[in-house]
């Protein structure tokens, strides 16, 4: 066995895995493109060596065992890359020489996670990832919340069936700001726009997937009876019937119109609000593609041309460590300033402790920094060969920066935290910051600057100490007078409004961001009820894990913020939903237990509908129960039970037309007959 090949080998299986199914990458594209090359090389010189299992013979699996797989009806493949025009221009020889002239379709290499997508009757049926290539992952009811895929086309001459393919995607503006909230709370920082796409698409919860606003670009139909017998008519067509398709893409017919088109896409890319990593080249005729034929990878008729990011190489001449508001430390690389795609750059972001080791980054080494969008440039790597002789392992700092509290680090976690909540000064005024942020309390008057003056004349260390703030105070700091006095105070008033599920947020509980805030807040009702929670209670609520689930207990174990919450308690903020109006009694007295995953709602969200509209909520199925609502995988023994017991199963959409209905009349009976019968015979299989 050839020891180079066999050490390759494992080494891309293993940053496949990280890759497709973590979504975390541990080295770059281009390191990893390298290395695989080099394999392809060896196996070529070697083919007793040849293996089916390769990792150059298979597509990298985005499986995890966690969503139902299907079956590709076509193979879902990858391509073949160069980062080289001589290699395209190569490619384009070779597919010449095969099938003579051809029209070339140039299109943007889109950095996201691809999508298979079938559509029946002009309704989207199923949304599947590549997985091996073979199979895939049965993403459909996220698939479902991303806007711009359409659920039913538009127009009606739409084969009755076909798949359309492409690459679901994260825009910069939403995968900056979904990391700033990310780094806010103490999550980790998706990696690049392409990880933060496939995590979210993977994710169990759809309405999650719906708040992270992703998009989807398709490229590649399939069918039977497609309307032409190209790839470029078929996707014009496409984009009547309502596909987002990107009008970037060209026709090319010669060499020189393909090389155009990759001078402007490297151009073009810098301003794309989108991630894109190349350029596709594809053969635009149907028969011309069959004739070429498919590697047991990648198509023949097509190729990526990978732009290789910009870089620049710099001296790192330092590292501060920033300490956030939940205490998690942030090292930031200060670098002798470089000029990088049109701006100069001085720091770059760091990430961990791990991050760092595993780059072996050391102070005085040159590095590479990258930019792609994202508003941190951050280090890709090092120059080994200009490291000096005296260079040494980089040694991370154990205590806090700040307070000089001893270091923690917890298991699974990348980041090492200040365990010092109470006195750690920049985790107290990061806190007030939080607190009255916009999306929290909303306190006007207040900015980052004020809340660090009051923190520093004394008045304000906590944000309990806000509540007690006189006018007078205010008045006499620097740069403040009597209006901004006024303002301030007006604006603590206000805040006092803020509903519960908000100020649950503004307390800044590790891991509590602000879709879990309101979730706890319609779970528990009232801050009693969520401090005399244990575990097993917490974990029912929605989106809440183990690590959520433990973060709120340490919370409120701490008897400071048990206080902490008193005083805001008295000061008159919200502890506790203020319960809203009914909005109708369509399903009056009625009494439902909820079952499964549903597509557009969480299960508290249909528990509070369900109240809202005079309905009444049940934990088992029992005689007394009127309805079961059933979702996508409601348990069979829950169904087996509700159809003894003759109790009806309806589903997400039956209910709410229930709900949207003044009165159960005649006509909603029916059609809650009628979704029985459908209910019954979609979880069939599952039932009898
Ligand atoms: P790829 O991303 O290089 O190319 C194939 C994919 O391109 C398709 O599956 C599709 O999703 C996408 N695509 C985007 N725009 C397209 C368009 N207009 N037409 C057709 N397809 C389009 O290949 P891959 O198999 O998904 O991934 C392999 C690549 O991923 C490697 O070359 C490497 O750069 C990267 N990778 C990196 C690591 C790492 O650890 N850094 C690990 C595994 C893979």
């Amino acid at each position: 066995m050839n020891k180079e090949i066999d050490e390759l080998r494992r080494l891309l299986n293993e940053y496949n895995h990280l890759y497709y199914v973590e979504a975390a990458p541990v080295v770059s594209d281009f390191e990893y493109d390298r290395m695989m090359r080099r394999l392809q090389e060896l196996e070529a010189q070697h083919p007793e060596e040849f293996d089916p299992a390769s990792p150059t013979q298979r597509v990298g699996s985005d499986l995890n065992n966690e969503f139902e797989t299907v079956v590709h009806r076509f193979p879902m493949l990858s391509l073949s890359n160069t980062y080289s025009l001589e290699e395209l221009h190569e490619f384009c020889n070779k597919v010449e020489k095969e099938v003579g002239e051809v029209e070339y379709v140039c299109e943007l290499k889109f950095d996201g996670t691809a999508i298979s997508l079938t559509y029946e009757n002009g309704i989207l049926t199923r949304g599947v990832t590549r997985g091996d290539g073979t199979q895939g992952d049965d993403v459909t009811a996220n698939v479902k919340t991303i806007r711009s895929i359409p659920l039913k086309l538009r127009g009606n001459d739409y084969p009755d069936f076909f798949e359309i393919r492409g690459e679901i995607l994260m825009p910069y503006d939403t995968f900056n700001r979904l990391n700033a909230e990310r780094e806010d709370i103490g999550e980790n920082p998706f990696a690049n726009p392409r990880n933060a796409a496939a995590g979210t698409l993977k994710l169990q919860n759809s309405s999650i997937v719906a708040e992270r606003g992703l998009d989807c670009f398709l490229y590649y139909m399939s069918g039977d009876d497609l309307p032409y017998k190209s790839h470029w008519e078929n996707l014009q067509k496409a984009r009547e019937w309502g596909f987002k398709i990107s009008d970037r893409m060209r026709l090319c017919r010669s060499w020189d119109e393909v090389m155009n088109y990759i001078t402007e896409a490297d151009e073009l890319r810098k301003s794309l609000p989108y991630a894109t990593d190349g350029a596709v080249i594809k053969v635009n005729d149907y028969a011309l593609q069959k004739r070429l034929g498919y590697t047991a990878k990648a198509p023949k008729w097509a190729v990526a041309y990978k732009f290789k990011a910009e870089a620049a190489l710099t001296e790192l001449l330092s590292v501060d460590f920033q300490v956030g508001r939940t205490g998690a430390i942030t090292p930031v690389a200060n670098l002798n300033p470089v000029q990088l795609a049109g701006t100069v750059v001085k720091r770059a972001s760091l990430h961990n402790a791990e991050q760092i080791a595993l780059l072996d980054i050391r102070l005085g080494d040159m590095v590479y920094v990258e930019k792609g969008g994202e508003i941190i440039p951050k280090i890709t790597g090092v120059e080994l060969s200009e490291r000096k002789s005296e260079s040494r392992p980089f040694e991370y700092i154990s205590k806090c920066p700040e307070c000089g509290t001893e270091l923690i680090k917890v298991d699974g976690e990348a980041k090492h935290y200040c365990p010092n909540q109470t006195l750690c000064p920049p985790q107290i005024v990061g806190r007030i910051i939080h607190f009255i942020s916009r999306k929290a309390m909303n306190i006007e008057g207040i900015g980052e600057e004020t809340a660090l003056l009051l923190y520093q004349c004394g008045l304000v260390n906590n944000i309990a100490d806000l509540y007690d703030i006189q006018p007078n105070m205010i008045a006499t700091l620097p740069r403040l007078g009597e209006k901004s006095a006024e303002n301030i105070i007006h604006s603590l008033s206000e805040s006092k409004k803020v509903p519960f599920g908000r100020v649950l947020f503004a307390l800044g509980i590790r891991f509590v961001g602000e879709t879990t805030a309101k979730k706890l807040a319609a779970h528990f009702k009232n801050i009693d009820a969520l401090m005399a929670a244990d575990y097993e209670e917490l974990i029912q609520a929605d989106e809440v894990g183990s690590k959520i689930a433990e973060s709120i207990h340490d919370y409120f174990a701490d008897s400071a913020n048990k206080e902490i919450i008193e005083r805001l308690r008295r000061a008159g903020v919200q502890f506790e939903i203020v319960e809203q109006e009914q909005l109708s009694n369509s399903i009056a007295g009625l009494k439902f237990v909820i079952s499964g995953k549903f597509e557009r709602h969480s299960r508290d969200e249909l528990k509070e509908l369900i109240e809202k509209h005079g309905g009444k909520n049940i934990s088992a199925v029992s005689a007394n129960v009127d309805f079961v609502l059933a979702g996508s995988d409601m348990g069979p023994a829950k169904a087996a039970k509700a159809e003894k017991l003759g109790v009806r199963i309806i589903s997400e959409s039956e209910f709410e037309k229930m709900i949207n209905s003044d009165e159960i009349n005649t006509e909603t009976e029916k059609k809650v007959t009628e979704s029985i019968e459908y209910v019954k015979t979609a979880t069939q299989g599952e039932l009898f």
